[in-house]
């Protein structure tokens, strides 16, 4: 059987024209739809037609526009189904609560993104009685051995957040399955790049204001799974997104709806510029992670279960030993040869850097963060593809030697 291919998928999923015969959508902007017949009101509510049927009833639940989105995430994910909501936060908390009540149980992987590991470890217990427990999620002994009569929920990110360790998602799936749990992905740092649905994750959450945006001015989330988990997250009695309401607008979904052609595109330059960063600084002696390189634990597993042809991500890490050296090196690469922007997030066309264990994980106590790997001098390059790749590297050498990371070299 041929490979699924997420840009084939997304290619085959999209069909919608404009009002008016434009090439690309219009944007359903009301919040509230007409309807015909008096009588199909009520039975809306009644849950009795919806979308499908094109039975809109109000912004809040499903808006056409927001769903074209959600069906063209879902293609890419290979998933049955998916809607969009307002950030990758609230993609993450309705996933999480549709599937949780009060004294349920979650187990999570201990290198998630600072919000979530904040969400899990803080919020959700103190909120809403749900107990999570954090766990190395590279050791499926210990997921297997955190999972209790309780738990609800496995949740991991495809390639966690710095330490950009590969998810085994088919032995957790598995696991999952087993227990009758059900396993969540944050797929946010691998659009493409991996496709946890196809290995067997049953839902995977995004921020889409990272790659999928692509140009760091939207936030967004999206949810794919089943039909009927999707459908859940909408319920009028039950449903997290709907009741909770992190709505997202629809002239946001149209903008990211005409950025996901050419996402692939996007990926392979940020992937190919991250490998060739990875193996230039690897060479010069620093201490580099990103699973592209042989020498990373995960390489072989990320050259099996992804989809190689998209690379390896456009993230790379770069320990400089010290804060105070990982510093330098931001400033000088920004304030001097404007080589990128010292900023949290990712997937921007231009380069993002940031020192995680100052910022992104500055949720996580200092043992957890040692625990999780994150350094203190580890500097976080999300690689944009804006100037030339000769330039770019030209500029990281520079820097480099500035601030003295180099000393050793002859
Ligand atoms: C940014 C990010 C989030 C949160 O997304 P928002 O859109 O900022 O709410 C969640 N998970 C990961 C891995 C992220 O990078």
């Amino acid at each position: 059987m041929k490979r699924f291919d997420p840009i084939e998928s997304l290619a085959n999923a999209r069909h919608e024209f404009g009002e008016h015969g434009g090439v690309n959508m219009s944007i359903e902007a009301s919040t509230t739809f007409t309807f015909l017949d008096a009588e199909v009101m009520p039975e809306v509510f009644r849950g009795l037609h919806g979308p499908e049927g094109g039975c809109y009833l109000y912004g809040r639940h499903y808006n056409p526009t927001i769903s074209v989105l959600g069906r063209q995430i879902a293609a890419l994910e290979g998933a049955e189904a998916g809607y969009c909501t307002a950030s990758g936060m609230s993609a993450i908390a309705g996933a999480v609560l549709q599937c949780c009540s009060s004294g349920d149980h979650i187990v999570s992987s201990r290198a998630v993104y600072g919000g979530t590991f904040a969400l899990l470890h803080d919020y959700l217990p103190l909120k809403a009685g749900i107990d999570v427990t954090f766990v190395e999620a590279t050791d499926l002994g210990e997921v297997q051995g955190a999972i209790g009569p309780k738990t609800r929920v496995l949740f991991v990110e495809t390639l966690s957040n710095p330490t950009l360790r590969v998810a085994d998602i088919e032995g957790l799936a598995r696991l999952a399955k087993a227990h009758g749990i059900t396993f969540i992905v944050d797929n946010t740092f691998s659009p493409l790049v991996i496709s946890p649905i196809q290995l067997g994750a049953d839902v995977v959450v995004h921020s889409l204001t990272k790659f999928m945006g692509g140009a760091s001015d939207i936030i967004a989330g999206s949810v794919c799974g089943t039909t009927e988990f999707v459908g859940s997250l909408m319920d009028l009695h039950t449903g997290s997104l709907m009741l909770l309401g992190p709505t997202m607008d629809p002239r946001a979904a149209h903008a990211i709806s005409l950025r996901l052609p050419h996402l692939g595109i996007r990926m392979k330059e940020h992937g190919r510029r991250a490998q060739y960063f990875a193996e230039h600084l690897e060479a010069l002696g620093l201490p580099v992670i990103y699973p592209g390189l042989p020498a990373h634990p995960d390489h072989n597993l990320l050259q099996k279960s992804g989809n190689s042809e998209y690379g390896a991500g456009g993230v790379f890490c770069v320990d400089l030993g010290t804060r105070e050296r990982a510093d330098d090196l931001m400033e000088h690469l920004q304030n001097d040869s404007r080589f990128g922007w010292m900023a949290v997030s990712l997937g921007y066309f231009d380069t993002l850097m940031s020192c995680p264990s100052a910022s992104t994980s500055s949720e996580m106590p200092e043992e957890e963060q040692a625990r999780a790997g994150i350094r203190p001098g580890l500097v976080r390059i999300s690689i944009g593809y804006t100037g030339s790749l000769e330039q770019r590297w030209e500029q990281m050498e520079t820097a480099l030697r500035t601030v003295g990371a180099l000393v050793t070299q002859s």
